[in-house]
């Protein structure tokens, strides 16, 4: 990269995390020279806050009122590509860029970085004078002279305090240093899988071929559960390492992270790089740099990821492309895959988008040409596809308060008695959705959302799953004062498993939610316990329906195929649908052959219908012609936009002065709605009120809304999300 460079006195444009004036302000250089992209520390009020050289400073400015840059920060240049890409993130997202630059810090302090643990070793021994003592703890010392001590280890040993050792490092006779516990990242070789069936090897070759183009290209990657995906892609890593390009694969829950991680150590005998909230401090920088410096060569990671500053990134791989979590919703709202797709771009590298059950977006970018595709048809191996059958709850009765049918009941009854393992998926974490109390017909909610609170047995509280505020499941009904008539109504995982609990007494049975999700330990532990055996029953949400591979289950039971079909979400039925396919594909991965039982009220739905009947091609024309017709995404462009605040009319006063001047300025862009008060009204006493903006797909409308947004001035109070391509409508 060509290297531009500032001398002392001269200005430059420091971009910094703080909101002033977008995070871009002018300061004068003291440093002999300072380059483009070189992160420095300046003040700002009177603080000091990280920033890095964007540009060179306007000369218009009276330099008498400038600041200077405090000091220059040592951490690899911000590349440029990685300052096109944050760019271009502002934009697409219309986003100010200290927003984006504050994504891209990846929650590390950079001026006052962590550093390992002070570890002490012998220093200058002629510097000494001496007294017993000291002479004790340089006996020592100088006895190791490679060896570091730390401060515990000197003063319970030697009996003396850390005064004493302080003193001499003053005198300059202990040197102190700073430990990187951590071994450094390992390289490894380009390993090809040896044992790909025909289609794999078809697979793999291709891919193979767009890697060592290093031009960029999208493709997706399209197959059933089970087809060798990750085998495939692995090889496409492969061939990135052969041409010493960094790979970057995302995934879309920490959980999927582990088989990756392992996966990965199976095939190189290295570790990859991880990044995700798992990973804190030390760990976080040494990784942050790793990636700059290229000393690491795969990265594993959630969305945020896609921020780090690579240093030559050749192959981004974005497994279960389809995932709603690659989609963040606070801050900067972006989609991960998307912007994955972006920055692949910018840099001319390779993407591949995996995924069983592709986004309707993806599947209609190949349908146009815009991305590539390959299809694994078959399962790898003797594995098959799991039997689908859907169970008619309205010909099946079930006893009221009760969820599993006679049909689904036997199914899991067999399967306990042949050592095989069930696995039951409903997307509700907790006990029960509702409280409600039989006398008055009042239901318990939050106080500072507008939400019902969810009963969790495990935890015996009522949960507010909006702002994870919980409290005591009271006995008397906070409306009416009765006693002992509140009723937990509705399934959650939880009432599932006390109802398995009564059906099959002697079972093993453990439920896997998010909740389990704040201790990931114990996600892997409840995971190892499922291969190894130790689990007959399996119930779980989301997260059981994603990656894993189970080979002994052989009953997947879906309790409520009709949820998820509810409600007004444009992608209900594609959400649905995916899970359904994700869930079902569970099932019998290996030589066992599956079943997966379908419990609806709805047998005739289309979706139902696809899943049952394995005609996904149909499903996606059809869901992609009503689409089409209704001119939503992704035929068309959404964004939306929520208005936050204490005071709820004032929110509608500036919604209304906002859709007001749309409508005068900017009305042959786009339609706008609203403002409307959002289905989920109030989170943490906030009020939320939304507006949305709908136009053409190839409409260049972010300029356009950056324009209109800064038109209105919003008290401190007011807070303003924008939400491009949104998946949410809460
Ligand atoms: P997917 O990512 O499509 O779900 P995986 O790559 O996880 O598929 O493959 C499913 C299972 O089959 C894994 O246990 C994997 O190790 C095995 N497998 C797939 N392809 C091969 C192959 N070519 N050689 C050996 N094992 C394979
Ligand atoms: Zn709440």
């Amino acid at each position: 990269m060509e290297e531009i460079f500032f001398e002392q006195e001269q200005i430059v444009t420091v971009l910094t995390d703080q909101p002033v004036n977008g995070g871009l302000l002018d300061y004068v250089i003291s440093e002999n020279s300072i380059n483009l992209g070189q992160f420095v520390e300046v003040p700002i009020g009177g603080r000091s806050c990280i920033g890095v050289v964007w540009d060179k400073g306007s000369t218009k400015i009276n330099r008498i009122k400038l600041k200077r840059v405090s000091r220059t920060i040592d951490i690899p240049f911000m590349s440029n590509d990685l300052r096109k890409f944050l760019i271009e993130v502002a934009r697409y997202t219309v986003n100010p860029l200290n927003k984006v630059f504050k994504l891209s810090l990846g929650a590390i302090d950079f001026k006052n970085p962590p550093r390992g643990k002070k570890v002490y070793k012998v220093g200058n021994l002629e510097l000494r004078s001496i007294t017993p003592k000291r002479k004790k703890v340089l006996a020592l010392l100088s006895n190791f002279p490679n060896r570091f001590f730390t401060m515990k280890q000197l003063t319970s040993s030697l009996d003396v305090g850390a005064g004493l050792i302080n003193e001499l490092v003053s005198l300059g006779n202990i040197e102190t240093h700073f430990s990187h516990h951590s071994t450094p990242y390992q390289t490894c070789k380009g390993i090809f899988s040896e044992t790909l069936s025909k289609n794999q090897k078809l697979a793999s070759e291709q891919l193979c071929k767009l890697v060592s183009l290093s031009k960029y290209n999208t493709i997706l990657l399209r197959g059933v559960t089970g087809s060798g995906k990750t085998e495939v892609y692995l090889d496409a890593i492969s061939q990135a390492i052969v041409m010493r390009k960094q790979i970057l694969v995302l995934v879309p829950e920490i959980a999927l992270s582990i088989d990756f991680v392992k996966r990965v150590i199976n095939r190189y005998q290295v570790k990859p790089g991880e990044w995700h909230s798992g990973v804190q401090g030390m760990e976080r920088f040494r990784l942050y740099n790793a990636v700059a410096k290229n000393d690491v060569q795969i990265v594993i990671g959630a969305r945020s990821a896609l921020f780090l500053p690579f240093a030559d990134l050749g192959l981004i791989i974005v497994d279960e492309e389809h995932d709603g979590s690659y989609k963040q919703e606070d801050g900067v709202c972006y989609n991960a895959r998307d912007m994955a797709v972006m920055r692949a771009s910018i840099l001319g590298a390779q993407v591949i988008l995996a995924s069983a059950t592709p986004s309707l977006e993806t599947w209609v970018n190949v349908q146009n040409g815009k991305y590539r595709r390959i299809d694994l048809k078959e399962r790898y191996g003797d594995a098959v596809l799991p039997d689908i059958e859907v169970v008619n709850l309205r010909e099946q009765k079930i006893p009221k308060g009760s969820f599993i049918s006679p049909s689904l009941r036997d199914e899991i009854t067999l399967r306990i008695k042949h050592r095989q393992q069930s696995l039951l998926f409903l997307n509700r974490r907790g006990y029960a959705p509702i409280t409600i109390c039989q006398i008055c017909g009042f239901q318990i909610g939050c106080k500072i959302c507008d939400a019902r609170l969810v009963q969790h047995r495990f935890k015996n509280k009522l949960m507010c799953h909006q702002c994870g505020q919980s409290e005591n499941i009271p006995s008397v009904c906070p409306n009416c004062c009765t006693n002992g008539n509140l009723k937990a109504v509705g399934p959650g995982v939880e009432k599932i498993a006390d109802e398995c609990q009564n059906l099959f007494p002697d079972a093993r049975i453990e439920i896997l939610s998010s909740d389990s999700l704040e201790d990931v330990s114990q996600v892997e532990d409840t995971f190892s316990r499922l291969a190894s055996g130790e689990i007959d029953i399996i119930i779980g949400t989301q997260i059981v329906s994603k990656g894993h591979n189970f080979p002994n289950i052989t009953l997947v039971g879906i309790i409520d195929a009709d949820l998820g079909l509810q409600g007004s979400d444009l992608r209900a039925a594609e959400k649905t649908f995916q899970s359904l396919r994700q869930v079902s594909g569970r099932a019998g991965r290996h030589k066992k052959v599956g079943k997966a039982l379908i419990q609806t009220y709805s047998p005739n739905h289309p979706v139902i219908l696809a899943i049952s009947e394995g005609n996904d091609d149909a499903f996606w024309a059809l869901e992609a012609n009503a689409r089409r017709k209704a001119k939503s995404p992704p035929y068309g462009k959404m964004v939306a936009f929520v208005l936050t605040g204490p005071n709820e009319k004032i929110l509608f006063d500036i919604g209304r002065k906002l859709v007001g001047i749309w409508l005068r300025s900017y009305q042959i862009d786009a339609r706008i709605f609203g403002p409307a008060l959002a289905p989920v009204g109030k989170i943490r006493d906030r009020f939320r009120v939304r507006m949305l903006i709908k136009c053409n797909k190839t409409k260049d409308i972010q300029p356009k809304i950056r324009k209109w947004l800064s038109s209105v001035s919003l008290p401190r109070s007011v807070k303003i999300l924008v939400d491009v391509d949104p998946q949410n409508f809460f």
